[in-house]
């Protein structure tokens, strides 16, 4: 399985600030590196940052992904894209169940399942997002939640193996400064592993945790056995913190 490291950017950076990250992380980037690396930039900048990643000559190690989509090709949906319209501007992932776009932007299990058929079905990767809130975790429903989320998520019937990462992002780690620690992240790792290989027998998925990845953490998560990598929010928003997680 190979190592991933993914940068969530939300809604954070403008156009010089973009051009700054791509400069510094160009003249710091790896010759070798067996990461799969990506940054999700806000949906305005994708084509910027698919140039600089090419101009810098990054692109072939780092793609470029969207935030988010609408499940609609086109049409009367003020302030969304399309999947085509994001492939159209260059990028090769997009993000999809966000605990932001599903707690903030009230985001139904069925419309997450409708944006992942999207995606599939247009051959944009889904990084399908999944955690449970403080609550739930207190409750002790953790595995019930994110079994939920991903029997919905993922129950289109034509979802290329090939083309899913999930992430799991507890929603009390997220942008908290309270990470999971990395036995608790492997539990629900390793349970989602067991669950991935009864729906897609055979293939690999990569799964990654998110939720207050930092430098000085990143390694003993990464090092768990059913931990992939890391989708990373605040900390991947610096080139030097971005580049330190990969190594
Ligand atoms: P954080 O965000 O690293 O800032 O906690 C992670 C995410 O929301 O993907």
């Amino acid at each position: 399985m190979k190592n991933y490291l993914f940068g969530n950017w939300k809604m954070n950076m403008n156009g010089a600030e973009i051009d700054r990250f791509f400069k510094d992380l160009s003249s710091g980037f790896p010759e070798k590196s067996e990461t799969v690396m990506a940054i999700f930039p806000p949906f305005v900048y994708l084509e910027r940052a698919v140039k600089l990643a090419k101009s810098m000559g990054v692109a072939d190690k780092l793609s470029i992904g969207v935030q988010n989509v609408h499940e609609a090709d086109k049409g009367a949906y003020t302030g969304e894209i399309s999947v085509k319209m994001a492939l159209d501007c260059g990028a090769e992932y997009s993000l999809i169940g966000h605990s932001e776009r599903r707690h903030v932007f009230g985001e139904s299990e069925e419309r997450i399942a409708a944006k992942v058929n999207a995606c599939c079905s247009r051959g944009l990767k889904t990084v399908l997002c999944v955690g449970e809130t403080l609550e739930e975790r207190d409750r002790g429903v953790t595995w019930e939640t994110i079994e939920r989320q991903l029997k919905s998520g993922l129950s289109g019937d034509k979802i290329p193996s090939d083309s899913i990462v999930v992430a799991y992002e507890p929603v009390w780690a997220i942008g908290t400064g309270r990470s999971a620690s990395p036995e608790d992240a492997q539990e629900v790792c390793g349970a989602i592993r067991k669950w991935l290989s009864g729906r897609f027998p055979g293939a690999t998925i990569p799964i990654l945790y998110g939720g207050s990845v930092k430098p000085d953490n990143s390694e003993s998560l990464f090092s768990m056995t059913d931990i992939d990598g890391g989708l990373v929010g605040g900390a991947s928003l610096d080139p030097g913190s971005f580049l330190n997680m990969v190594r």
